[in-house]
C-alpha cells in the first residue's frame, strides 16, 4: 500500500462508508482510526499529516470494509461504551443502546434512599443496565438472569471487565419467576425483547446482525411485557418499583399491562429523541 498519512487514511475509509450508504459515516470513520491508530480528533487535527503505520492501514481498511456490508460499527471494535462503562459486544448480544441511559437514571432516582436495595434485572443480555446500576449504586444488591449462552458468556466478562460484583443466573423469564420468592425485590428493571415481530426486517439492516430473541417482542411488541409483569409482579416488595424500557409508542398498553397486575404512580421519562422509553411504576399501596 502507498504511504498515505492519517489524515488520507480516516478521509478514504470515510468515503468508503459514505458510498456504501452507511448512516453516520464520518463518525464511524472517526471511531475506527481512534480505535486502530489510537488517534482521535484533536490527534488528527494536530497529527494527521504524519504517515501511518501500513500495518495498521491495512487492518483499518478490512474494518472499513466490514463496516460497509453492514457490520455494526460496535461489532466490528468488540467493545462499547454504556454510562462510562466499557462493554464487550459481539454476534449474539444486543449492542447497549444510549436511549437505554434513560431506564438506568431512572431506576437509580427511584431507589436512592434505600439502604442495600434488591435489585433484578430481566434479559440483561450484555449485562448494560445490571453492571451500571451497580457501579454506579455499589450498596445494591445485583442479580441478572439471563436466558442466552452466548449473551451470558459477555455478561460475565463485562461484570468482571468491570469489577462489579453482581449475581449472574442463567434462567427464562416465561418460567423462571417461581425460582425467586415472593417479595423479593425492591426493584425489578428490564429492557425486554419489545420490537413488533414483522417490523424486525424493515428496520436498519444492521439489526439484522443482532440476535432476533434479543429484540422480537411478539405480534404486537409487548409480550415480554404481559409476561415478566404477570409472573414477577409478586416477586416485588410492596411500594418496589417496576422500571421498564419501552419500544416507541408502546409506553400507554404497557401501562395498562401494569395497573391490571396491581401497579400504581405509573408514569414514564423521555428518550433524547422525545420517545416515551422508560416506563415504572410502584407495586401495590
Ligand atoms: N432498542 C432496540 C432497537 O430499537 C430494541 C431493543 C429491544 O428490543 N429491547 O433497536
Amino acid at each position: 500500500m502507498e504511504n498515505l498519512t492519517l489524515n488520507e487514511v480516516y478521509r478514504r475509509g470515510e468515503a468508503t462508508l459514505e458510498g456504501a450508504g452507511v448512516p453516520d459515516a464520518e463518525v464511524d470513520a472517526l471511531y475506527l482510526t481512534e480505535n486502530i491508530f489510537g488517534a482521535d480528533r484533536t490527534a488528527l487535527i494536530l497529527h494527521g499529516d504524519r504517515p501511518a503505520d501500513s500495518g495498521l492501514c491495512r487492518r483499518f481498511f478490512d474494518c472499513i470494509d466490514e463496516r460497509a456490508s453492514g457490520r455494526p460499527l460496535q461489532y466490528i471494535m468488540g467493545t462499547w461504551n454504556f454510562m462510562g462503562y466499557d462493554f464487550y459486544v459481539g454476534e449474539g448480544v444486543l449492542i447497549p443502546r444510549d436511549d437505554t441511559e434513560t431506564t438506568v437514571l431512572r431506576a437509580l432516582k427511584l431507589l436512592n434512599g434505600r439502604e442495600a436495595p434488591r435489585v433484578i434485572d430481566l434479559c440483561s443480555g450484555s449485562g448494560a443496565i445490571a453492571i451500571s446500576l451497580k457501579k454506579m449504586m455499589p450498596q445494591a444488591q445485583v442479580t441478572a438472569l439471563e436466558l442466552s449462552e452466548d449473551a451470558l458468556g459477555y455478561l460475565k466478562r463485562n461484570a468482571e471487565r468491570n469489577g462489579a460484583e453482581i449475581t449472574i443466573v442463567k434462567g427464562d423469564v416465561s418460567t423462571d419467576a417461581e425460582k425467586f420468592a415472593d417479595g423479593s425485590f425492591d426493584m425489578i428493571v428490564s429492557n425486554p425483547p419489545y420490537i413488533i415481530s414483522n417490523q424486525i426486517d424493515t428496520l436498519q439492516r444492521e439489526l439484522s446482525y443482532e440476535p432476533r430473541m434479543a429484540l422480537d417482542g411478539g405480534k404486537d411488541g409487548l409480550d415480554f411485557y404481559r409476561i415478566i409483569t404477570e409472573r414477577w409482579a409478586a416477586k416485588i416488595k410492596p411500594n418496589g418499583w417496576l422500571v421498564y424500557e419501552t419500544g416507541e409508542d408502546e409506553h400507554e398498553a404497557t401501562a395498562d399491562i401494569m395497573k391490571a397486575s396491581g401497579f400504581c404512580d405509573i408514569s414514564y421519562d423521555l428518550d433524547l429523541q422525545m420517545y416515551k422509553r422508560t416506563t415504572y411504576g410502584r407495586f401495590g399501596k
